[in-house]
């Protein structure tokens, strides 16, 4: 049996996607030395590695590129920071202990601080109850950029494609890079998610029917996919095709937080935290998707800077943690909020959420009875709702509503 690692490192970061690699840049040019970034996959990168549409890097480097391009540029700019590939972290214990398993064996790592950048999951069709056989050809997806971007294939020629995200339009791209022609996109609720025009955009930039008001209530098929049972207003239709790709419906990658001694918020599925990016134990912060599903790349990167330089300023201060926090919930038709917990009291805070169901009205901020922050808009679920607050205003307070109504 061979004996197991145990190291220091100041900081751990658990994840080498856009949120994991923007943090270790900044940690370095911050002045940070020592830092790891661990990752479970062989190469670092995350999501966009697979995702091989224009449409990344805008906003963190000014230039828009491929996903695997921008992979390639987040690593390379955090150039001089260790990173360890295909390791996986099992288990994060409390005051900083981090289980990791490598391909060199088991390890213990003590950190001083370490970031969550774990990202997100898409639900797969075991999540989704849907009946049926068991065929080949239904996937998600990241699994099917996979297939067409890392590894060449064209798993279908004529996939429905289920869910109107803006991450079903990415399927869209993808299929089309691959010569794959899909037949239906199909929605459960009244409208697709994505922002409108993004019906008329698959209709007739892409040819692909939109169903509205539908859902697949069984897969058909004995060795492949032969067609999908879809049902609407009561009645069924038989949409005969080859492949299924199941989009959206994420998750925060929070399984790490869940199984251990951190706080879960149950409403985004993340791990708590404060304006401060910190989980309920002050040596674990989280930034990225693994916070709440899901956002582009460039917001994330700009959270991941921000949760590095508290990071940074926890390692060399005896900043307080959790002292005195301003518990935030969300009210009216607010699904969620976060940052959950207020500790800062002079610094102006952003309170970022979203919409339980498309609504027209106010956002406000109240403390005890009394709004401190307000403005009108219009909500849908997949839009991002913001406000600023003064964190000045919030002391003596218990707690604060984060308000749609
Ligand atoms: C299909 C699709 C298309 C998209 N298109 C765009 C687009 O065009 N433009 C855009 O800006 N955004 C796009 N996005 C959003 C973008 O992917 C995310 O904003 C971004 O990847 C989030 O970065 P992250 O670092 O939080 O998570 P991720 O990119 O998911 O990275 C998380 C990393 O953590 C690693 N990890 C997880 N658990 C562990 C563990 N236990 N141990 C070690 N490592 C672990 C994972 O392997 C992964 O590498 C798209 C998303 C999807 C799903």
């Amino acid at each position: 049996m061979t004996d197991k690692a145990i190291i220091d490192r100041p900081v751990v970061i658990i994840g080498a996607g856009p949120a994991g690699l923007t943090a270790a840049r900044r940690l370095r040019d911050l002045g940070t030395q020592g830092v790891l970034v661990v990752e479970r996959n062989p190469e670092a990168g995350g999501l966009p590695r697979f995702c091989g549409h224009p449409g990344w890097g805008l906003l963190d480097f000014g230039r828009v590129w491929r996903g695997p391009v921008y992979a390639r540029k987040l690593v390379a700019a955090a150039s001089g920071v260790e990173i360890l590939t295909d390791a996986t972290v099992t288990a994060l214990h409390p005051g900083g202990r981090i289980e990791v398993s490598s391909r060199s064996g088991p390890m213990t790592v003590h950190a001083h601080a370490a970031l969550i950048a774990t990202g997100i999951r898409e639900a797969p069709r075991s999540a989704r109850l849907v009946g049926g056989s068991r065929p080949w050809g239904v996937t998600t997806t990241g699994a099917f950029q996979e297939m067409v971007y890392a590894g060449s294939l064209r798993p279908f020629r004529r996939p429905v494609i289920v869910g109107s995200e803006l991450v079903s339009f990415s399927a869209l791209l993808t299929a089309r890079h691959a010569g794959i022609r899909p037949v239906a996109m199909i929605e459960e609720g009244p409208r697709i998610v994505a922002y409108r025009p993004g019906d008329w955009i698959a209709r007739w930039a892409f040819g692909v029917p939109v169903m509205t008001n539908a859902h697949v209530v069984e897969i058909c098929g004995t060795d492949r996919v032969e067609a999908v049972l879809v049902e609407r207003a009561g009645h069924r239709e038989r949409i005969a095709c080859d492949g299924v790709i199941f989009t959206g419906q994420f998750t925060p990658e929070a399984t790490l937080a869940r199984l251990g001694h951190l706080h879960v918020d149950p409403r985004t599925g993340g791990p708590s935290i404060d304006d401060r990016w910190r989980c309920s134990d002050p040596a674990y912060f989280a930034a990225g998707n693994v916070l709440r599903p899901v956002e582009h790349s460039g917001f994330v990167a700009a959270e991941a800077r921000r949760a590095a330089d508290s990071i940074a300023t926890a390692l060399t201060s005896q900043d307080a943690s959790g002292d005195a926090a301003v518990a935030v919930m969300p009210g009216g038709a607010a699904r969620y909020v976060y940052p959950q917990r207020i500790v800062s009291r002079e610094a102006r805070v952003m309170l970022y959420g979203r919409a339980d169901r498309e609504h027209r009205g106010h956002l406000r901020v109240a403390v005890d009875g009394r709004i401190i922050a307000e403005r009108r808009v219009h909500a849908r679920p997949e839009r991002r709702l913001a406000i600023a607050i003064d964190a000045g205003g919030l002391r003596g307070a218990a707690a604060l509503s984060f308000i749609l109504d």
